[in-house]
């Protein structure tokens, strides 16, 4: 099993976040190997290389996509997030390893499951009991593969992401927010930070509705 953090440092980042039904990502263990990822295999599979060696990698918990489409966008919101990225591994399961994106420690097998770009493989519950919760979240707001037509909003516009420190929030994938990205609501994000001039995150939904109400201030006067 993983380290936990303390329930002062839970109770911290679901009070931060506000997404306290989900549990916290783990931590690397000390002995956690390290590499940089040179490319996902067709099979899903992170290659590594760490000096001189060159490793694949298969991730702990994930169910492999049988749909071409479905395996398509899983490779390509794996290959987003660790391309060219430094990461630490750890063994989890059988031949599976449990990854961690560095520096800001972005648990790999958890953030795909959370984005919905991966179904978690029942088989993996045992060993990685927080897989469950993922997938609801993710199932719940129909981000990625859960996402149906007609959906509204698209649960991947309705998240972006945010660092410590800045003043503006920015989609997953930008490169504001690999040093300390953490994703919260659209809405809460838009309320109090700009959007970054670089990605350009969608605006929320409501100040779309609210610029669009051309007649609202004849109703705001109370006329009947
Ligand atoms: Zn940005």
């Amino acid at each position: 099993m993983f380290d936990m953090p303390s329930t002062a440092l839970l109770m911290l980042i679901t009070g931060l976040t506000g997404i306290g039904s989900l549990p916290p990502y783990p931590a690397p263990i000390a002995s956690a190997r390290a590499g940089q990822v040179v490319d996902v295999t067709p099979t899903l599979q992170l290659v590594v290389r760490g000096g001189t060696d060159r490793r694949t990698l298969q991730l702990a918990g994930l169910a492999m996509p049988t749909e071409t489409s479905a395996a398509t966008t899983a490779r390509t919101a794996l290959w987003q997030l660790v391309r060219g990225e430094a990461i630490r591994w750890q063994p989890h399961g059988d031949r599976t390893v449990l990854a961690f994106r560095e520096p800001d420690g972005l648990c790999l097998n958890l953030e795909l499951i959370r984005q919905g770009a991966f179904a978690a493989d029942p088989a993996a519950a045992r060993v990685l009991p927080a897989l469950a919760a993922y997938e609801a979240h993710a199932r719940e707001r129909g981000v990625g593969r859960w996402h149906r037509p007609g959906d509204s909003p698209a649960g991947s516009e309705a998240e972006v992401y945010i660092t410590r420190t800045g003043t503006r929030y920015h989609r997953g994938a930008c490169p504001h927010v690999r040093e300390s990205g953490r994703p919260i609501p659209l809405a809460e994000a838009a309320a109090r930070l700009k959007p970054c001039n670089r990605c350009k995150p969608p605006a929320p939904q409501l100040s779309t509705e609210l610029s669009t109400g051309r007649n609202s201030p004849k109703r705001a006067t109370g006329d009947p």
